[in-house]
């Protein structure tokens, strides 16, 4: 067996603020770790889209010839999962359980791989005291009433991924009275144990671990103390990476991660999405309205690292965009099916789409540019089935069979076409024939009527069916295959 030789990527790294070539510690094997869900609620489309980001990452890091270990967290142990244990009234493990199993099927719904590994806080508490007790021991951190604090003083270049300064994240900071801790910058590791909360024996006392420390621990545990990628949202540089870098360096002396990955937010047409403004749009209720691959196509329009701005309109013409490339693929499959066209020369350049997907996604993971390359391919591909520039039907089927071989390497990647054209059409059709309260029967006998006019070469007649069903919202389409019908889109 060859062996394959990785692809170079370049990714733009947080740390360096620019775009590196990836060089993992050991070659051809890249160790991720992103910062999973705190499961005390259901996860919200920005979530799904950093998710789906990663989850797009890791595809297309073992695409291109990578061994990848994906390691991704759940924060099953956290203030917010407490309370909302209180208010359900239901122990704060099996509140957080729950949300782990309903973001499992999100996660399976929006067609995410699996990670490798999905430690929980819960059953990694060794891990978690043990890296307390070396940054106690080494003078980083230091023990007050039960409580166990990172002291941010003691890590000379703490801040050094956000690049902020330390006496300017002091200004206005005090220690308030009640805190245990010596400097308000610094964070808990440790929490001493509250009546009615989860706590664990730890050298300090019964108690639970703070947020950022976990991740410390489980990568270091599933990773090592030096790994490849770290990713998450934008919003996790600060705090939370940056006291997980403060946590891990200064307990191992090297680096946390090579790399530092962010995704970009999402808002909700231009307003940022925040549970306390009341605008949070949760995955699953997106997914009642939109199929889950058009959801993603929209999350990959954009560039990870950029913003995105989520909209009904926005999902519309996702799908419609979808929509066309399920029809091509339909029409193509129909073309291929059953067909030999034996070996010999493909039509133009049909591969040349895929070098450039590849292109765009080695450009730190350029997804909206892939999506690009995707365009040309589906137009070839339309080109071909349509109006043939060549009449040598074999050297048509060829280049068809190709294009159509390449986009199932794509669609291992992005997630998207995975599903069976006709099924995939047929789903879509059935949501927008109840969403615009379609009479399917009626269109059934409308479209029989106009078979026998056609038949009996009443073209007027038909014509008038077909103007009757573009009232209804109903558009007709007639190929080698027979007739067959969507819904049009909705106008305004
Ligand atoms: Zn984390």
């Amino acid at each position: 067996m060859t062996k394959v030789t990785p692809a170079p990527i370049r990714l733009f790294n947080t740390m360096s603020m620019q775009k590196e070539l990836l060089e993992p510690a050991v070659p051809g094997c890249v160790g991720v770790y992103v910062c999973g869900p705190t499961v005390y609620s259901y996860i919200h489309i920005g979530n799904a889209r950093t998710f789906t980001s990663f989850d797009v990452v890791v595809r297309y890091l073992r695409y291109r010839g990578y061994t990848v270990r994906y390691v991704r967290n759940f924060t099953d142990v956290d203030d917010k999962i407490i309370k909302a244990a209180h208010e359900t009234g239901e122990a704060p493990v099996a509140l957080a359980s729950r949300y782990v199993e309903y973001f499992r099927e999100d996660a399976k719904a929006l067609h995410m791989v699996e990670p490798d590994v999905a430690p929980k806080v819960s059953e990694h508490l060794p891990e978690i005291v043990r890296i307390i007790q070396t940054l106690v021991d080494k003078g980083f951190a230091y023990e007050s009433q039960g409580d166990v604090y990172f002291s941010v003083r003691a890590d000379k270049d703490y801040a050094k991924l956000s690049k902020r300064n330390l006496d300017d994240l002091s200004v206005g900071e005090r220690v308030q009275p009640g805190d245990q801790k010596r400097e308000p910058l610094d964070f808990a590791l440790w929490k001493a144990a509250k009546p009615g909360e989860p706590s664990w024996e730890s050298p300090w006392g019964l108690g639970r671990p703070g947020w950022h420390i976990e991740c410390s621990a489980m990568s270091e545990k599933y990773l090592g103390e030096t790994f490849d990628i770290h990713g998450g949202a934008l919003d996790l540089i600060f705090p939370h990476h940056e006291n997980e870098i403060a946590q891990s360096e200064s307990a191992h002396g090297k680096d946390l991660a090579k790399y530092w990955m962010h995704c970009g937010f999402l808002d909700l047409e231009g307003a940022k999405m925040s549970k306390s403004l009341g605008n949070v749009v949760r995955l699953r209720d997106a997914l009642e309205k939109v199929d889950a691959e058009a959801l993603r196509f929209f999350f990959l329009s954009t560039h990870y690292r950029h913003p995105l701005s989520f909209s009904d309109k926005a999902l519309a013409d996702a799908e419609a965009r979808m929509e066309y490339f399920y029809e091509t693929l339909r029409k193509v499959d129909e073309r291929l099916a059953g067909k030999d066209f034996g070996a010999g020369p493909v039509h133009g350049e049909p591969h040349r789409f895929l070098g450039e997907f590849e292109c765009a996604m080695d450009d730190d993971f350029n997804s909206a540019g892939a999506l690009g390359a995707l365009s040309g391919l589906f137009g070839m591909m339309n080109e071909l089935t349509d109006k043939p520039p060549v009449k040598d039907k074999p050297l048509v089927g060829r280049t068809l069979l190709a294009l159509r071989d390449d986009v199932r390497k794509v669609s291992g990647v992005l997630g998207l076409f995975e599903d069976d054209a006709g099924a995939w059409l047929l789903r879509r059709r059935e949501r927008a024939v109840r969403e615009r309260g379609i009479d399917v029967a009626e269109v059934e006998r409308l479209l029989s009527e106009r078979t026998a006019a056609r038949a009996a070469k009443d073209f007027a007649a038909a014509d008038r069916v077909r103007a009757t069903l573009k009232e209804k919202g109903v558009e007709i389409m007639d190929t080698a295959g027979g007739t067959s019908w969507k819904v049009a889109p909705a106008q305004g």
